[in-house]
This record gives structure tokens, C-alpha cells and sequence, in this order.
């Protein structure tokens, strides 16, 4: 399996995050947060690929950031793939971008809630130059969901990012929610846009998708396989679980956990 979506950060940045989720969530986390240990259980359950992710909440880390997350790759072996991390604040994002993609990072991580920052910021746009040149991906959270349901218009903002950077790939996170149902249309005509299942699927899941088997499936060759580990109230094999439930046939099972992500990045492949 390959698994587009997962954490692994500093460990005062991880100590300060799982005591927001503790203050201020009613998320229970308690997997372990050391790298060695996330990628050891995640291998056990048969992923042969991941990327991972931080993310610079506030000007002038996102350099020391990105330094950590290539050498914490370098680290973990073959399979793991790390996602870059910019602040259009700081002085030279699109500088710090491709300082990163040299190091060894595959694509770039933006968390437009926790970061304040919108994927369709027009400063965002040589960053994703520089992504797109380097045949990368960019992962997005749009809006503040599970906190809020208010996206701004997340997918018409989506698809000009996609206009404007014709050979760039964009995974929107959480499925899209509350937006699914557009982005599966919007997939339909646009091969370099794709869904992860992070949190959708897991049937226990505090931000649970409601969706159909048939809109999965209709979805389902840019639908790729997330799971936010090991930033998740319930076990690792959650989302693979909650996706068996729907019902779907085992080539398109395969499809979502392995085979899509294949064309996201050759890092994949
Ligand atoms: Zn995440």
C-alpha cells in the first residue's frame, strides 16, 4: 500500500500539537510520534510507501522544518517520502521550495487552516512552479474542516490553482469534505486532480464522509489512500477497514491503496 498522508514532525512541534488535540479536541491520540516507530507500524500493516508532512504555522521555520523532514527521510529508508513545507510570509518561499525538492521532498504539504494561508494565493504560485518542474504533488487541507464546514468555495478555488499550473497535481485531503460530491464531478474532467480518504473512511472516524459505494467508485481512479497516522483517534487499519465496508470490488481497492498514487509522484511509482 502506499499512504499519501501522514505526520511526522520535530519533537516539540509533535509535543505541542498533541497537547492542542488534548486541550482543545476530544480526540484521543496516543500513537507513538517518534519516526522509526510510526514507520515500523505503518511497514506492519503492509505499506511499502508513505509520504509525510509538517507544516510552518508561523514565519521562519519552514526552512529548519524542511531540513528535518529530508533528513528524517534519509533516516527512515526507501518508502519514505517527505512533503515540503513553505510561509508565503517569509522572505523567499519560493527559494525555500525548491531548496527543499533538492533535498530530497517529493511535493509540498499546505494546511490552509492551521497555516492562514489559501492554496489559490497568487504568491502561492511559483512555489507550485516549482513543484510542478520537479514533477511533485501538493497536498491540501482546504478550509478548517472538521472545525468548520465553511470552505470558501474550496473546489471553483481548486480547479483555477489547476488552470494556472497546467502539468501541477493537487490531493485534496479529507476526501473534500464537505465538498465530496463536487470534487467527484470535477474529477471526472480533470486527470490531475485527486482525493485522499484520510479520516472519510475509518468507520469510527470523528470526521466520517457520507458517501456511496457508487460515488466512490466513480471516483475511484483519483481516489488515493490517507490516513493523518499517527494523528488519528482509532487504530492504523481504520480507513482500510471502513473502506472494505463499502463494498468495493478488489481491483478498485487496489486502485485507491496502491495503484493511483503511482502517478502522483515518481516517487511512487
Ligand atoms: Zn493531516
Amino acid at each position: 500500500m502506499i499512504d499519501v498522508h501522514t505526520h511526522l514532525h520535530p519533537p516539540r512541534l509533535f509535543a505541542a500539537i498533541r497537547r492542542w488535540f488534548a486541550e482543545r479536541s476530544p480526540w484521543v491520540l496516543e500513537h507513538p510520534t517518534e519516526p522509526r516507530e510510526v514507520a515500523r507500524i505503518m511497514r506492519e500493516h503492509g505499506v511499502e510507501k508513505f509520504a509525510f508532512c509538517s507544516y510552518a504555522h508561523k514565519t521562519g521555520i519552514a526552512r529548519d522544518l524542511n531540513a528535518w523532514l529530508n533528513e528524517t527521510a534519509r533516516e527512515l529508508g526507501a518508502g519514505a517520502v517527505p512533503l515540503a513545507t513553505v510561509h508565503l510570509d517569509d522572505p523567499d518561499a519560493a527559494g525555500d521550495m525548491r531548496e527543499a525538492l533538492r533535498g530530497g521532498c517529493a511535493g509540498l504539504k499546505v494546511h490552509e487552516n492551521v497555516q492562514h494561508l489559501a492554496l489559490d494565493d497568487p504568491r502561492f504560485g511559483p512555489v507550485l512552479e516549482a513543484v510542478a518542474e520537479h514533477e511533485g504533488f501538493v497536498l491540501v487541507h482546504v478550509g478548517a474542516i472538521p472545525w468548520s464546514y465553511e470552505t470558501n468555495n474550496g473546489p471553483a478555488r481548486i480547479a483555477r490553482v489547476l488552470e494556472r499550473h497546467p502539468s501541477l497535481r493537487i490531493v485534496v485531503a479529507h476526501f473534500g469534505i464537505p465538498d465530496q460530491l463536487r470534487y467527484i464531478e470535477l474529477v471526472q474532467h480533470e486527470p490531475r486532480l485527486f482525493l485522499d480518504t484520510t479520516m472519510a473512511f475509518a468507520l469510527d472516524s470523528p470526521m466520517r464522509v457520507t458517501v456511496t459505494r457508487e460515488d466512490v467508485e466513480r471516483g475511484a481512479r483519483q481516489i488515493v489512500y490517507g490516513t493523518d497516522f499517527p494523528n488519528t483517534p482509532h487504530p492504523y487499519d481504520g480507513e482500510l477497514h471502513g473502506l472494505r465496508a463499502l463494498g468495493l470490488g478488489e481491483a478498485t481497492l487496489r486502485a485507491i491503496t496502491t495503484e493511483n498514487a503511482r502517478r502522483l509522484t515518481p516517487a511512487f511509482a
